[in-house]
């Protein structure tokens, strides 16, 4: 546990708001960062985790454009529409990948809740809204090719949710589809689903070999992932009984979180009605 408290934080701070996972570190870009306009309300958040990953695509173009104030612009468009046409309170999605691998927070506190370990409540899975947490991938992909760029940043992505949740990869990543019927995340990601949670396992994998000690890590392995040994290797064994044991736990290590400063409800009995889905 105490890995996993002392992990993240640090790293928060020394990072410029954002989560240091690897090399190259996975940066996750905050609302302010991105300028996103304030919700209509705050979202809901859960005492306890999701048990979902959900992999959706854009269905926007296949931009070639893989700067990161593209990827702002991508955010702003997202929240853009769907506050302003589907007229929800804010961003559907929890977090955003873009074409150029730019990892960012989407709805209103999801980067609090993640490192909470609580789940946020968004709107991206037709009644599945209460226990998915929804990762938006920029593009269309019924048949064009993923960019290696956005699948690396996705995989850290999901193994840093994977960690944070305590979830098994091979059960909680699942395809929009897999819930809803739709195309979303298209045939092309879709089909690589299998190759994704394979990747996210072996990267939890690599750092349950250095379990035992720090210090053969750091001189075996450091080179290949420096910053991701604390957390993951606690996480396969603590899978089931986080959410119930230590909600509070976490929260009262991290008070300064910069990203949000809407605070966490406790309430795990309240859900949101389900909300329409995202493409
Ligand atoms: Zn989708």
């Amino acid at each position: 546990m105490a890995g996993i408290l002392g992990f993240g934080l640090l790293d928060l701070l020394l990072v410029d708001k954002a989560f240091a996972w690897d090399t190259p570190p996975l940066r996750v870009h905050t609302r302010a960062q991105w300028k996103a306009v304030p919700p209509r309300r705050r979202a809901q958040v859960l005492s306890r985790a999701p048990d979902r990953i959900v992999v959706h695509h854009t269905a926007t173009p296949n931009s070639k454009d893989y700067s990161v104030a593209h990827a702002y612009q991508l955010s702003r468009q997202i929240q853009g529409f769907h506050m302003n046409t589907r007229r929800w309170d804010d961003a559907g999605q929890q977090l955003t990948i873009s074409r150029g691998g730019h990892v960012m927070e989407g709805r209103n506190g999801s980067l609090a809740a993640i490192r909470a370990g609580r789940h946020l409540v968004g709107a991206q899975a037709l009644h599945h809204n209460s226990h998915t947490i929804g990762i938006e991938n920029e593009g269309t992909y019924s048949q064009a090719a993923v960019p290696a760029r956005l699948w690396s940043s996705l995989v850290e992505t999901c193994a840093w949710l994977c960690t944070e949740y305590r979830l098994d990869p091979f059960r909680a990543i699942v395809g929009h589809r897999d819930l809803v019927a739709t195309d979303c995340p298209g045939d092309v990601f879709y089909a690589r689903l299998p190759e994704l949670r394979g990747d996210v396992a072996r990267l939890l994998d690599l750092d349950e070999t250095s379990d035992e000690s720090d210090e053969e890590f750091d001189s075996e392995k450091v080179s290949a992932q420096p910053k991701v040994k604390a957390k993951p290797k606690k996480a396969p064994p603590k899978a089931k009984v986080k959410p119930k044991t230590k909600p509070k736990a976490k929260p009262k290590t991290k008070p300064k979180e910069p990203s949000s400063g809407i605070p966490l409800l406790e309430d795990g009995t309240l859900e949101l009605p389900d909300l329409p889905m995202l493409p």
